[in-house]
């Protein structure tokens, strides 16, 4: 299906039928979702199990997380100055209070009115103030600084309403009315955008530092972003990740998570692919400045210069002030030839960050692992430092990213956790690697039915249950048919779905004990007894 075609499938809005004279609207995925069906699904399982073999022969230990966690913990984490917080999180509130909801809704759809207004200072409101105080101590309410003036001067309008006849009343009315309106009683939440900040949270929430050795944790699942959906880019798509918390920043064991994706590309026998890496530095800390905010103050010098300001897009413009380091992973082609000619991070680093970028280099080729070093990769995520990697494979198109990766040293003590625990990680799209697996031809998942049971006959038909169940309990993959088929018709299905062998059980059979076996593949037609059967139908 060409480009074209495929976003406009994507786009047709649900459909209307007519079934039986009633309208029925039919139900689509959601933009930016997708089902993904047999046979597809066989070489989606090959691949996570294939992922798995490798990160665990690395000694990683799978880590499973929440799909949704509070909003600010990505906030925090991912940064408020990127695309993925920014714009990208699919948010919203939950209640931890019905009661509360019901009260406040009652509250702030009151109309003013002379008749009702004692009704409402005497039984409306206090009951809401009520139930607010419960959920306020039992921390059911957003705790921050606005919230909490929002709650007091719902207690002043409250006291102001009992104090005020209905002839002055309208003031603390509206008071008392606008703030509860205003007040935050629900909880965000979002469903990850990824999976760093959710495995750092767990990291610090159990304690994982007091455990042995670096830990060493891997993940699979889906991520949700809002981004404009395309061919290799969805809303929900599935990533398999892997992250390394521990005290220690060795280049070993960055190169070591590197080595690991190119293993896992090998398995796949995707031959086409780069790896793109970088140095991005390291930030100020309360004992000593970093290399990285002097180098970003540098290239906003150079961003704000008119002669360059005036040839960067709007999206770039704005990140001169907010963030000017993604200017330079802009893919604009019209803003390349400036950015070629910015100033490179990799010349401004300090001296630790030069020496654990050369010992990164020097322990890739230990382990031949091919590079190309990168000065544009700055990655779009906050909290990234020093190393930063991604694979891209041309096959792909304009998504080209199999991966990407960095070292996060400052997080886990940024999210509340201890201090002095550094960490880095990577992420892998499912979607991307499966791609370019089924471009590369190289892999074969599905699994063909070993046997169909072709039976005829009220006899016949015992027999093919108990044996399908011996060869299903061998690990054969087996099709018997629930209701009674034509030898012909049994032939032509077990052809259509890709069967290698029939049983045929007949009268014939049940009569002299002999199984007859059918090779579809060659024709081939062979009596035996039960004992020769699994040694004969071995897949
Ligand atoms: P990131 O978390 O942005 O570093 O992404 C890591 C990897 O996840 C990328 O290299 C892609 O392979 C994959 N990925 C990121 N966003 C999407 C998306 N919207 N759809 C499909 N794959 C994605």
């Amino acid at each position: 299906m060409s480009e074209g075609a495929k976003r406009e499938k994507d786009e047709r809005p649900a459909k209307e039928v007519r079934q039986g004279g009633q309208e029925r609207r039919q139900f689509r995925a959601i933009k930016g979702t997708r089902d993904i069906l047999p046979p597809d699904t066989a070489l989606w399982n090959w691949f996570e199990a294939t992922a798995r073999e490798v990160i665990e022969a690395y000694n990683f230990a799978e880590i499973r997380t929440p799909i949704f966690e509070e909003t600010e913990l990505f906030a925090r984490a991912v940064g408020v100055e990127t695309d993925v917080v920014n714009k990208e999180m699919y948010s919203f509130e939950v209640y931890e209070s019905d009661e509360l909801v019901e009260r406040r809704y009652m509250v702030a759809n009151w109309p003013w009115n002379f008749d009702q207004y004692d009704f409402f200072r005497q039984q409306i409101a206090p009951r809401f103030v009520e139930t607010l105080k419960i959920a306020v101590d039992k921390g059911q309410i957003v705790r921050d600084a606005a919230n909490l003036r929002i709650y007091e001067e719902i207690k002043t309008a409250m006291a102001d309403l009992m104090d005020t006849g209905v002839q002055y009343g309208k003031n603390a009315f509206d008071r008392f009315q606008s703030a509860a309106r205003a007040l935050l009683i629900g909880e965000s939440i979002t469903l990850r955008p990824e999976a760093t900040a959710s495995v750092c949270r767990a990291y610090i929430e159990h304690g994982m530092q007091t455990r042995p050795g670096d830990q060493k944790l891997y993940y699979v699942g889906p991520m949700f972003r809002r981004e404009r959906p395309q061919k290799g880019r969805y809303r929900q798509f599935y990533q398999i990740g892997a992250e390394v918390l521990g005290t220690s920043d060795a280049p070993a064991i960055d190169a070591e998570l590197i080595e690991m994706l190119t293993v896992l590309i090998g398995r796949c026998k995707i031959e086409k692919w780069t790896l793109l890496i970088n140095s991005i530095g390291c930030p100020d800390t309360p004992e000593r400045k970093g290399c990285r905010p002097k180098y970003v103050e540098l290239l906003r010098a150079e961003l704000r210069k008119p002669e360059i300001f005036s040839k960067l897009g709007p999206d770039s413009q704005r990140r001169v002030e907010t963030n000017p380091l993604r200017v330079m992973d802009s893919k604009l082609p019209e803003e390349q030839p400036v950015i070629e000619k910015l100033p490179k991070i990799s010349e401004h680093l300090c001296a630790e960050c030069r020496e654990h970028y050369e010992k990164l280099k020097s322990e890739l080729a230990l382990r031949k692992v091919p590079f190309t070093e990168s000065p544009r990769l700055v990655r779009g995520l906050d909290y990234y430092m020093r190393t930063t990697f991604e694979i891209t494979s041309p096959v792909l198109g304009a998504q080209n990213a199999l991966c990407g990766g960095g070292r996060y040293d400052g997080l886990v003590e940024m999210l509340g956790g201890p201090k002095g625990i550094k960490g880095i990680g990577f992420a892998l799209g499912e979607d991307r690697f499966v791609d370019a697996i089924v471009e590369a031809k190289k892999i074969d998942a599905t699994r063909a039915v070993d046997v169909f049971v072709a039976w005829m006959g009220e006899k016949a038909y015992p027999e093919a249950v108990r044996l399908a169940r011996v060869l299903r309990d061998a690990g054969r993959a087996v099709e018997l048919p629930a209701r009674e088929m034509k030898f012909g018709k049994a032939f032509e299905r077990a052809d259509k779905i890709g069967a290698r062998y029939v049983l045929i059980l007949g009268d014939d059979e049940i009569a002299s004990k002999r199984l007859t076996i059918k090779t579809l593949a060659s024709g081939e037609q062979k009596q035996m007894g039960e004992s020769e059967l699994l040694d004969y139908v071995r897949h």
